[in-house]
């Protein structure tokens, strides 16, 4: 079978045109997602969460998510075409979170309610929080605490570099437990409403202007039932999602943008008889990111056919997810060789190429090595899947491999 066949029903097509009619009618220009993610602004924010509720209502928030949990109950190919949209219109299409994933396969039918349907809707936004001050990419050795207390838990600990805009409706992630148990047995897994007494979040403005924060939990109370899973199974349901962050889920654009934007950049420096578009050595090196941008595109989406066809998987999302974080860096790089200083003009300068595309990307590389958990964790992942490490590791549950389909 060809994974990357694409077949284009008249449905498909219809519904494409459906898409395409929606953001033309409902996304006015100043609202289209703006080039460097710090100019994003306020208004903006909150127009696309105003949007994500109509989009939710309409199932296209989440569009392969099932119906009964606010999902829309559509395929790949539908969400494939609403992705494909929304990027021709820049217009943000939030991606799934995998905090979805963990819910569907871990949570209890009335948690799934509580949760999963308010947020598949687009009515409550959740943010990830994961990384520690201390414990950073080795999440097996969380610190922040969760002590059972009557009918609640109490909350405390700290957390560095979560992601989000404006101010989240929960949070979730892991609670260390029990002191005495060993790693992998020691954690719950959390839904943590915000606001709350003794829940403090504040900002963290890294070099790539996304928005990072600290939070802060001092003897924050929960209600017993936002524990998701068992008291000592946390790191379980945070696998299942780290599952589909760590790339077994696939994905459907790898940096076109940038590379499309060195491509054209080479196409009329070429024309005009510009340095460096008749430049051998800068056409080779284009062409080495044209294709590496291929090839990985290609892993992705070999990979989300996986996923979606609930194929068993070992190491090909880890292959692909360390490949494009290599590959990320490798990139830049070389975009760097071949436009020069051209790459690193910023969206605030006259003469910025592509509206500072470029530089925006060049900064957003070095952070983005660290997102999802350092890339050297990537590796240990992938070692021990092709089986060269200390440990063997099999692939977490996932909706689709536990049987909790995601378009039911
Ligand atoms: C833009 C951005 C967005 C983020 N968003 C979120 C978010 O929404 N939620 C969230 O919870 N976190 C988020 N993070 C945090 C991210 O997951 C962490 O930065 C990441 O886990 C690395 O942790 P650390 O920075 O503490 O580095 P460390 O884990 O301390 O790593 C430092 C260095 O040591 C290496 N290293 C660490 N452990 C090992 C090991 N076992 N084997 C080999 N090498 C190792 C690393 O590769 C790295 O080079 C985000 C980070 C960034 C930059």
């Amino acid at each position: 079978m060809d994974f990357t066949e694409v077949a284009v029903s008249k449905e498909m097509e219809e519904f494409r045109k459906e898409v395409r009619d929606w953001l033309e009618a409902n996304v006015p220009e100043e609202m289209k997602i703006p080039i460097d993610p710090e100019e994003r602004g306020e208004e903006r924010h909150h127009f696309w969460r105003q949007k994500g509720k109509e989009l939710g209502a309409k199932g296209w928030l989440n569009p392969v998510f099932p119906k009964q949990y606010g999902g829309g109950g559509l395929t790949p190919e539908h969400e494939r075409i609403i992705r494909e949209e929304f990027r021709r219109h820049r217009s943000p299409f939030r991606g799934t979170e995998f905090v979805y994933s963990a819910l569907l396969v871990w949570a209890t039918e009335e948690q799934k309610q509580k949760f999963l349907v308010p947020m598949l809707k687009g009515e409550i936004v959740a943010w990830q929080k994961s990384t520690e001050p201390h414990s950073g990419s080795d999440l097996a050795s969380y610190q922040s605490t969760a002590v059972r207390d009557g009918d609640e838990w109490v909350l405390n600990g700290s957390n560095v570099f979560i992601s989000g805009q404006g101010r989240p409706d929960l949070l979730w992630g892991p609670m260390e437990t029990d002191k005495q148990a060993p790693r992998h047995r020691n954690l719950g897994f959390f839904m943590i409403p915000y606001p709350r007494p003794g829940l403090e979040i504040s900002n963290q403005n890294l070099v790539n202007g996304s928005e990072q924060h600290f939070i802060f939990l001092t003897d924050v109370r929960v209600p017993a039932d936002h524990l998701i899973g068992g008291d000592h199974q946390g790191w379980q349901v945070a696998n299942t999602g780290l599952e589909q962050e760590h790339g077994g889920q696939g994905s459907i654009f790898q940096r076109e943008n940038e590379v499309e934007g060195l491509i054209r950049y080479m196409q009329q420096k070429r024309r005009a008889q510009q340095s460096p578009g008749g430049d051998l050595v800068s056409q080779q090196t284009a062409i080495d990111v044209y294709i590496e941008n291929h090839i990985s595109n290609l892993f992705n989406i070999r990979t989300r056919w996986m996923y979606h066809s609930r194929q068993e998987m070992s190491w090909e999302g880890p292959s692909a997810f360390v490949f494009d974080r290599v590959s990320g860096f490798r990139q830049v790089a070389r975009i760097r060789d071949v436009m020069g200083m051209d790459s690193l003009l910023g969206t605030k300068e006259s003469r910025a190429y592509d509206g500072g595309r470029q530089e925006v990307f060049q900064r957003a590389s070095f952070v983005l090595q660290h997102g999802a958990g350092s890339f050297n964790i990537s590796k240990v992942v992938l070692a021990r899947r092709i089986g060269i490490s200390r440990t063997k590791e099999r692939a977490a549950p996932t909706p689709m491999t536990a049987g909790a389909s995601h378009n039911a």
